[in-house]
């Protein structure tokens, strides 16, 4: 049996005069993870993804539930409009669910007004037919185990079961919001918190700091998988690689070491800010939360902060690790990000960080570097490359 992806979304059609606009994006987006199999259309607050001859449906679906914007994907089985195509479509399509359930009840939309039978006429006559095929079942309208749901359209009949629903990440279709740049490190936090602000429709884009040979070419390699991650749900995405082993051995040579991480994460900011700007992105992303180390205090946040000329976004400042680790499980970052290995935060770290340091003083420190020139300098060693979806 022919069938089709019902794709539905949710916030964006609140969206009044603008509401064109984001759900022109979604199709594109939806049509960018569908590429050559499946057509992607939008017929009344419902998308639509036509897979052609021969594709795999399964790899659609689980390509399609990860576009931000949308809330839910459903397989509906395409049945000619007559009522005894609807009747025995149904009655073998949702053959298994119709087996294991004990009550149920038909809902059906008449998408073609013209289709000479009323919706309710449709629902009862279908729901007749579903009993004398499972006669174990009972109607309850009011809190049946399955709903089946008919939609009559012009070209056909669609067949679904609700509880066949599959959810998506909902949110904002990528592109709806400005670009940002996410401070991308191996760890847990950081790829949720891109994940986060890209479900808010910003275009993503990753900045690495490495420091060879202190940290491996493996882990960078796990910042890049990480990246690939994301963009399954992002699409493809830029990442900086910014050299900073010299930044941190001047540093390590020069400064205090109870500064040493702030210094660092101030330099990490500078250089973020500065290859924004170059490259159009409105603000900056961290995956910061409060308290959860010396340099996430609120007085080593605001020293942090005061070195990033952009808006800096920090998605899981008010989150438990707990709840940050059961969103990278959900979005499948987790076990990558769990992979021992190193990261240039983890290298000469001081023994006694600051936990609630002065600005001031640490700009003192700050001043024993050239400040400047090794931020320079670390931006003209940067290395892009551009991550693709797996395709
Ligand atoms: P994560 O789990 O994301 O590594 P963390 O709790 O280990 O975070 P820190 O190491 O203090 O915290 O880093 C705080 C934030 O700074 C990270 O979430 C990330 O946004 C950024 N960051 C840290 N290290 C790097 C790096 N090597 N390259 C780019 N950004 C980094
Ligand atoms: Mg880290």
């Amino acid at each position: 049996m022919n069938e089709i992806i019902l794709i539905k979304y949710g916030e964006i059609i609140l969206k009044g005069l603008n509401r064109h606009i984001f759900e022109d994006k979604l199709v594109n987006n939806i049509k960018n993870v569908a590429g050559d199999s499946a057509k992607v259309y939008k017929s009344r607050a419902t998308l639509y993804a036509e897979p052609f001859e021969g594709s795999n449906i399964e790899l659609i679906v689980s390509r399609i539930r990860k576009v931000f914007g949308v809330v839910s994907v459903t397989r509906a089985a395409v049945s000619g409009r007559e009522l005894d195509d609807i009747a025995q479509n149904a009655c073998a399509y949702l053959e298994k669910t119709l087996t294991d359930a004990k009550t149920f009840k038909v809902e059906t939309k008449r998408a073609d007004k013209s289709y000479p039978i009323k919706s309710p006429e449709i629902s009862r006559e279908i729901g007749g037919a579903i009993l004398s095929a499972y006669p174990h079942l009972k109607v309850d309208v009011i809190n049946p185990q399955v709903q089946v749901n008919i939609e009559v359209r012009e070209n056909g009949a669609y067949i679904y079961a609700d509880s066949e629903k599959l959810s998506g990440p909902g949110g904002l279709p990528t592109g709806s919001s400005a670009k940002a740049l996410l401070l991308l490190s191996g760890g847990i936090d950081s790829p949720v918190a891109g994940y986060m602000i890209g479900k808010r429709g910003a275009v993503i884009e990753g900045i690495h700091f490495f420091s060879p040979p202190f940290t491996s070419d493996a882990a960078k390699q796990k910042v890049l998988d990480l990246a690939q991650i994301l963009t399954g749900y992002t699409g493809a995405m830029k990442v900086h690689i910014v050299p900073f082993t010299k930044p941190q051995l001047k540093m390590r040579e020069n400064c205090p070491e109870e500064h040493l991480t702030l210094i660092m994460r101030r330099m990490m900011m500078k250089i973020s800010s500065i290859i924004a700007k170059r490259e159009n992105a409105a603000c900056l992303v961290t995956g910061e939360s409060l308290g959860q180390v010396a340099s996430q205090t609120i007085e080593a946040l605001g020293v942090t902060d005061d070195a990033a000329d952009r808006l800096c976004l920090r998605p899981l400042i008010g989150m438990d690790k707990e709840e940050i680790v059961a969103i990278a499980k959900n979005i499948g970052t987790f076990d990558t990000s769990i992979l021992p290995y190193e990261d240039c935060c983890t290298v000469f770290v001081p023994r006694h960080p600051t936990t609630r340091p002065k600005l001031e003083s640490i700009k003192q420190s700050e001043s024993n570097l050239d400040f400047d020139a090794l931020v320079k300098e670390a931006i003209d060693g940067t290395e892009t490359v551009i991550i693709e979806p797996k395709r």
